[in-house]
This record gives C-alpha cells, structure tokens and sequence, in this order.
C-alpha cells in the first residue's frame, strides 16, 4: 500500500511540474504530428499510419507521375539542344564551311555548353563533339569543323 501512495505522490510531482507546459506540449504535439503527416502530393493530413506519405492512390501516382515527368523533361530538353546543337554544326559543314567564327555560330543560337563528347586527338587538338559533328579552336575565335562518325566503333 505504501508503494502505491509513493507512486502516485511521484506521479502527482511530475504532474506538477509538466502541468504548466501543458499547451506547449499540445501544440507541439499537434504540429509535430501535423507536419508528419501530410500528403507529399495534395497536403491534406493523413489518416492512419503514421508512415505513410500519401493520403490515397491517386495521390501517390500523381507524385511520381509528375517526378517522371519532370526528368523526361529534363533529358527531351538537352537532347533538343544537343539535336538542334549538331543541325548547326551539319549545316554549316555541308555548305563547306570548315572555318567558321564563335560568334556565327552563337547567331544561329549554337549551345556551347551541350555536347556529347570530347575527342582528344594524337596531336593534342581538342574536339567537342555533338553526335557526329565536332570542333575546334584555333584561335581569334574561329573555330574548325570536323564529321566523324568513326568513334562509335571503339566503343
Ligand atoms: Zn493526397
């Protein structure tokens, strides 16, 4: 019996103490629980476990449909700049122009950031490479074209 007393005078201490928090504790409680437990898709509170991300099917498939979406975007995108990129570069080749100056190509609105690959050939000259047409630098901002296909071959 003595036991019993001592815990519930321990229990009624602790009370005493944490009583004043009281709606901190609430309000943290309702926040805590609140922010774990939204939709990552429509934001709407969840209901029942508490691992659970989405508030229902539709929401999960939207969420990575849109993930998807989103990275297919990306790479259609660069693969444009990369397409639209070589187009300049075939272009420009098959009209016979081998030497041509940086800034003809950024008017035909050339992307110098995209390419596909960089050849370094046996003499040291560095080719930038979109697919099958490249270039190089050659000072005063001119540049030389290159066709070569034969790369893939060592791959
Ligand atoms: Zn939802």
């Amino acid at each position: 019996m003595y036991r019993y007393i001592n815990i519930y005078i321990r229990f009624d201490i602790i009370y005493c103490h944490l009583y004043p928090f009281e709606n901190v504790f609430s309000y943290l409680y309702q926040n805590i629980s609140a922010v774990e437990r939204k939709c990552l898709d429509c934001g709407d509170v969840i209901h029942g476990r508490t691992d659970k991300k989405f508030c229902s099917d539709q929401c999960r498939n939207n969420y990575n449909n849109r993930l998807n979406r989103d990275t297919n975007n990306f790479v259609r995108n660069v693969h444009g700049l990369l397409r639209k990129n070589r187009r300049i570069l075939a272009d420009l080749y098959d009209e016979g122009k081998v030497k041509v100056h940086k800034d003809a190509l950024f008017a035909l609105g050339y992307n110098f950031t995209f390419f596909t690959h960089v050849i370094e050939s046996s003499r040291g000259q560095k080719f930038h490479f979109c697919f099958e047409y490249g270039y190089r630098e050659i000072g005063n901002d001119f540049l030389e074209l290159q066709q070569n296909s034969r790369y893939l071959e060592y791959q």
